[in-house]
């Protein structure tokens, strides 16, 4: 027996009644009320802790159980057992949940704190390590994807020549070209943190194609392709990215434990996808502002992207996997080519019409 607040379901009234159970039946009991349902027909709501339980009647009429003793002994009577949600809330599903929010709050951390960090973490690497930086890299490379050139010295002197004129006149470190044969990498080039620009030979004679020498318009593709590298060495990208994929790798480490390098450093190389790309747009726009500043067309490099987008799709890198497509620059940039392109052909637009001759 025990005292409750009835609703009829009708009206807002709030009757006092007795509840009973007994004989598979609830009782209820007041002035002008006299009710008797079945038990397996009441419903008793997820019981809270400090709050009145809450019994549901089969005809939508509800009681409000107060007296925590009370509580008890409906819910026995009723065979109450805990929701679904109440048992996880007990157990280690809770620790699931924590660990959801956790997830949640180390993505936040993931994709807007430690890319802050790893910029002024870069900041503060002295110029000085950039050389050192560049030469472990170099010679990675050179054991892996770099072989020796088997172009012409001729037309290594007039590559060289064309970066000599794309080159700033105070860059961050002192700009060398090495000209490569990468039959892993295909026609690419990439800029080292020391100033050390690697283009292949397969991208030189990609421009090249059947012609013995390069026409204007491959001069100013590959004094594209050398000045956004060019821009890559000045705005000190791959020092940026280093730091951040340590500062990611460090942080998966920390969390994940040494359970697996893998494991650590797939996130890490993941966050550097995004951030690449932005770096390409600043390195074309670099490209852009040096060619147009030597009075060359930009319209070259927008087509040279165009036959690597094509070979990309030629060779299947755009169904390589994301981790892989990053170790090559050009490819990484997918699938913003067309977006690049389109960017590089319009600055030839502003370009001023060259004076009849
Ligand atoms: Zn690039």
């Amino acid at each position: 027996m025990s005292n409750a607040h009835y609703f009829d379901g009708a009206s807002a009234r709030l009757h006092l009644v007795e509840l009973a159970s007994g004989d598979g039946h609830l009782t209820i009991a007041g002035a002008g009320i006299d009710q008797r349902c079945p038990l397996d027909q009441v419903r008793l709501a997820e019981p809270f802790i400090d709050a009145p339980a809450v019994l549901y009647l089969p005809d939508g009429g509800r009681c409000e159980v107060s007296d925590p003793a009370a509580r008890a002994a409906l819910a026995d009577a009723l065979g109450y057992r805990p929701s679904m949600v109440m048992r996880w809330q007990r157990h280690w599903y809770a620790a699931l949940a924590a660990l959801v929010l956790l997830l949640a709050v180390g993505a936040g951390i993931w994709w807007y704190v430690l890319p802050a960090a790893a910029e002024k973490i870069a900041a503060n690497i002295p110029d000085s390590l950039d050389a050192s930086i560049g030469a472990s890299a170099l010679k990675g490379l050179e054991k892996k994807l770099l072989l020796p050139s088997r172009l012409s010295e001729q037309r290594i002197d007039q590559l060289r020549a064309l970066l000599a004129a794309v080159s700033p006149v105070a860059p961050r470190h002192p700009l060398r070209l090495l000209v490569r044969n990468a039959p892993m990498l295909g026609p690419n080039a990439l800029a080292l943190p020391d100033g050390t620009i690697v283009i292949t030979d397969q991208m030189v004679l990609g421009v090249l194609g059947k012609a013995t020498d390069f026409d204007d318009a491959g001069r100013a593709a590959l004094s594209g392709v050398l000045a956004h590298e060019v821009g890559h060495v000045q705005r000190r990208h791959s020092v940026r990215v280093l730091a951040r994929s340590s500062l990611t790798a460090a942080a998966s480490a920390t969390l994940f434990g040494d359970f697996s390098a893998v494991a650590a450093g797939i996130p890490a190389v993941l966050a550097n996808l995004h951030y690449s790309r932005a770096m390409e747009t600043e390195a074309d726009q670099y490209a852009i502002d040096t060619l147009r500043a030597k009075g060359m067309p930009t319209a070259p490099l927008a087509d040279l992207l165009d036959w690597l987008d094509e070979v990309d799709e030629k060779s299947g890198a755009r169904n390589m996997p994301a981790w892989m497509k990053q170790t090559l620059p050009y490819a990484s940039s997918h699938p913003g080519t067309a977006e690049r392109s389109v960017r590089l052909r319009r600055a030839d637009q502003a370009l001023p019409t060259p004076p009849a001759p």
